[in-house]
């Protein structure tokens, strides 16, 4: 018998053929919600409240010898978080640390990365690019003296959602200093070709380095193979890390022993740090790039999320992912194809990230509709639908169900109860 497809038995027998589905019981999932917003804060999963309750454990237990004892000694967490996040990203465990926040990852990495000389000042980034990503760069621009509208150079859109790699290469002029890109679209989730990316910019001496946000925990990377000199992201879309999770960087392995940009004494040595010198010793791993005391329980989440990773393997996490936007996108178009929905993300999978981008001019009060009904989307203004079917959380039957709930506010007009307006927060 062949089930059809628009069927939730279908869906049903999708899940059961699903290896990674045992995996929704390790979170926190309300009855009745479909959630579809992991891309911009992912649920919590019981083994990161363990960690993050295990972590606050360790304070009322050993107070300031929490550095040092308990399950997981505070003194090297963050670099045993690195380690942990590092076949995620594709580096060797000393090239990654867990640290700071995205951005102000970035505005270290570019103190370091960023030293314009002669005729060679520019920094080159997209104007599709997550706006803080570009304030920072704006700043240390004026930092060195110059003006931002000629020192930035940002790769323009042709269809205002993607970015063709070869206009980005056509761009790497002699002036680039550094280049600054997604990895994945925040937008329309489209993965740009880092790998080509990056051979150009080495082939021009260019320095490229990679925001990974919506990419980390979403697909596999190879960034020490692919010779990417440095990366940086946040750990609470994809990952899981809590709100306000500790962020996460990358340098690559041959920028080690550099002196960073921002020095602060939790980039030393660790055998050195609790020598107080005035001259500092930078560690001579990624771990050179922390400032201050890291954010203890800000990490602790971390700890259980990154074993769930690693555990269920990001090959198996990103061929579920593919398979679940495959089939919303297969479902949407079958169901809603007659009220105005257009896709902004790509359709083939190669450059199709972890979520689906539908545009339509009442984008905003469908996301209120829909999430009266229990489906948690996230609106990007002015027309922007983002919905993440998350491999770790997400059934084929919660998209099955959302793309009805879908249909039913669109057939029965139920957005129009609602201003077309986006909320604070959105
Ligand atoms: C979410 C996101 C950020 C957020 O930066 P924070 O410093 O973590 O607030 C930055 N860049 C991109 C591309 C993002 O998607």
């Amino acid at each position: 018998m062949t089930l059809n497809l628009l069927t939730r038995n279908y869906a049903e027998q999708l899940d059961q053929q699903d290896q990674l589905n045992s995996f929704k019981n390790e979170f926190y999932i309300r009855d009745g919600v479909y959630y579809m917003d992991g891309n911009s804060l992912g649920l919590l999963s019981k083994r990161s409240e363990q960690t993050l309750l295990s972590l606050l454990n360790s304070w009322k237990e050993h107070g300031i010898d929490g550095w040092t004892k308990g399950e997981y000694p505070w003194f090297y967490l963050s670099e045993k978080l690195g380690e942990m996040c590092a076949p995620l990203v594709g580096a060797k465990a000393e090239e990654v640390i867990m640290t700071g926040s995205t951005t102000s990852n970035l505005h270290q990495l570019l103190a370091t990365f960023y030293s314009p000389k002669e005729g060679k000042t520019k920094i080159l980034a997209d104007e599709l690019n997550f706006p803080s990503d570009l304030y920072a760069i704006q700043s240390q621009i004026r930092l060195h003296g110059f003006e931002t509208d000629e020192h930035l150079i940002l790769v323009k859109s042709e269809d205002g959602h993607t970015l063709a790699e070869d206009r980005i290469i056509e761009a790497m002029n002699d002036e680039v200093a550094v280049i600054v890109l997604p990895s994945i679209l925040y937008r329309s989730g489209q993965i740009l070709d880092m790998k080509k990316l990056t051979e150009a910019a080495h082939q021009k001496g260019i320095i490229i380095g990679f925001d990974l946000c919506h990419s980390v925990g979403a697909i596999p990377h190879s960034l020490h193979d692919i010779g990417v000199d440095f990366a940086f992201w946040c750990n609470y879309k994809h990952l899981n890390g809590g709100p306000g999770a500790v962020a996460g960087l990358f340098v690559h392995e041959k920028h080690l022993g550099k002196t960073p940009g921002l020095l602060g004494w939790f980039g030393s040595d660790k055998t050195k740090q609790f020598d107080l010198d005035i001259e500092m010793t930078p560690a001579t791993t990624a771990g050179a790039y922390q400032l201050g005391t890291p954010h203890v329980l800000s990490l602790a989440p971390l700890y259980g999320s990154l074993e769930l990773f690693n555990e269920a393997g990001i090959d198996a996490i990103r061929e579920k992912s593919i398979k679940l936007t495959n089939y919303m996108m297969e479902l949407i178009e079958t169901e809603v194809s007659d009220y105005g929905f257009t896709f902004g993300n790509p359709s083939d999978d190669v450059s199709r990230g972890g979520h689906i981008f539908l545009v339509h001019e009442e984008a905003a009060r469908i996301c209120k509709a829909l999430k009266e009904e229990g489906v948690i989307p996230d609106f990007r203004a002015p027309n922007g639908i983002r919905l993440a079917p998350v491999a770790l959380y997400t059934s084929y039957t919660d998209v099955w169900e959302t793309v009805q709930i879908l249909k039913s506010i669109m057939v029965e007009n139920k957005y129009k109860r609602f201003e077309n307006q986006r909320d604070v927060i959105a």
